[in-house]
């Protein structure tokens, strides 16, 4: 199957072709003539499938066939979990039209950063817009677009949309939207929550799902190491001197916890580096070249931060901490075995994350063995409920927690706002 063969513009197969892009991946070939027919796209599909162009370059192809007068409407909206997420996609969409005529035109949008510079960037309009949902609701405060003359929606790893909190901003943009529109909705895993987001929005999808084909799927080795929480820093350095492990990616739980471990790692000979927000831009890309040069051979990174590491050859990745959200741990995962190579991912666990571990493995349909190495067993003993089973973090968990027993930053926000609010009615209540 060729690009050509799937109804697309010959200036978008020429493009395709251009980026090296010469057979469409599975969600391609699936996804691609669906959209350009009109139906709502259900796709369960990886990072790494190819999903981006699946949906970017069939969204094209209808926005040359729309051409609109001198005014430009925003025609297609984009939604995505992370800013590391709408740059990477906003950046494939310029790419990809970069080249078309008329000059198609798309914003990003994310928050944590000024909104003065997104407003700008909006004066005039916008095709597409690729945002984050809290940030997109902010603009839309502001005046600096709306929403009525959006023709396809697309929601892009909508598992990890509702994992971050974004369901109350997903449903208020929603209502917001015409009818009237093509909805395309991509996500990594299929839960319940998922599961109904996807049955409010779409209108008798086409459901792709991405078989393993062998040459798409990743080849990725899993392994489960029981260790305690305090042995966790010698058994990686242990790992990475033993197994000569020459390119590693770690995940850690905290901006801290990033620095503790590449610390440790140093003290022991190996080059390593923490990688998080608190980074300067300048220090963050100094951290990425020596990585990519293969000066630094372990970076230790936050989950946030580590979407910014593009990297094609990672050998492996470890999770020192396990994440909280069991969606991350595909994403994490997912950064080694790219391009053909294969990958190993390694995650330690711990006895008192040993029923966290328990909730991924099932997120992924997917067990992994446990394994101990020699000098390496656990001694801490797991909190059982009456069964003996392992009950789970209680609060001071060294893995980070489960999702959901702390407050978000969200949460105490929305604490706040309502206090002040409650402060605010018993003033007014006070006044004659
Ligand atoms: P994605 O799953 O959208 O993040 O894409 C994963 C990677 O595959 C990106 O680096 C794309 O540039 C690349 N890619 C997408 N489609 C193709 C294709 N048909 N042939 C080769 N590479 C592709």
């Amino acid at each position: 199957m060729s690009f050509a063969a799937l109804g697309l513009k010959a200036s978008l197969v020429r493009i395709a072709a251009d980026r090296g892009f010469e057979t469409p991946t599975p969600i391609q070939e699936a996804a691609i003539p669906a959209i350009l027919q009109g139906h709502d796209v259900l796709g369960l599909a990886q990072t790494g499938s190819g999903k981006t162009a699946a949906f970017a370059l069939p969204v094209l192809h209808h926005l040359l066939n729309e051409r609109q007068g001198p005014s430009r409407r925003l025609r297609v909206l984009v939604l995505v979990p992370t800013r590391e997420l709408a740059m990477q996609v906003g950046e494939v969409m310029r790419d990809l039209a970069h080249d078309l005529p008329g000059g198609i035109k798309t914003v990003v949008a994310f928050g944590g950063v000024s909104i003065n510079p997104q407003m700008m960037s909006l004066r005039g309009g916008a095709d597409i817009v690729v945002a984050t949902p809290g940030r997109l609701l902010d603009l839309i405060d502001h005046n600096a677009l709306s929403l009525t003359s959006v023709g396809a929606l697309v929601l892009d790893e909508a598992d990890r949309l509702l994992d971050m909190g974004f369901a109350d901003e997903l449903s208020q943009i929603l209502e917001m939207l015409p009818a009237q529109r093509q909805n395309l909705f991509f996500s990594a895993t299929f839960p319940e929550d998922v599961q109904e987001l996807a049955h409010t929005l779409l209108q008798d999808p086409v459901l792709i799902e991405v078989p393993d084909a062998p040459e798409h799927a990743p080849d990725i080795t899993q392994r489960a190491i029981e260790v305690d929480a305090d042995k966790r820093a010698q058994l990686l350095k242990t790992l990475i001197k033993q197994d000569q492990w020459s390119r590693v990616l770690v995940f850690a739980a905290t901006k801290y916890g990033t620095e503790l471990v590449a610390h440790k790692l140093h003290r022991a000979g190996i080059h390593s580096a923490a990688f998080h927000g608190d980074l300067s831009q300048g220090a963050r890309k100094q951290v990425l070249d020596a990585f990519k040069a293969g000066e630094l051979q372990v970076v230790v990174a936050t989950d946030v931060a580590a979407r910014g590491i593009h990297i094609a050859d990672l050998p492996v990745v470890v999770n020192f901490d396990l994440p909280r959200a069991p969606a991350d741990y595909i994403h994490r995962i997912g950064r080694t075995g790219r391009a053909g190579a294969s990958g190993l991912a390694v995650s330690f666990v711990t006895p008192q994350a040993e029923s966290h571990f328990r909730l991924i493995e099932n997120r992924q349909g997917q067990r992994v063995p446990r394994e101990q190495i020699p000098g390496f067993e656990p001694t801490d003993t797991a909190p059982v409920d009456e069964q003996g089973e392992p009950t789970g973090p209680k609060g001071l968990d060294p893995n980070g927690g489960i999702k959901g027993k702390r407050k978000s930053k969200k949460d105490k926000l929305r604490e706040a706002a309502a206090r002040d609010a409650a402060h605010d009615a018993a003033n007014r209540g006070g006044r004659p």
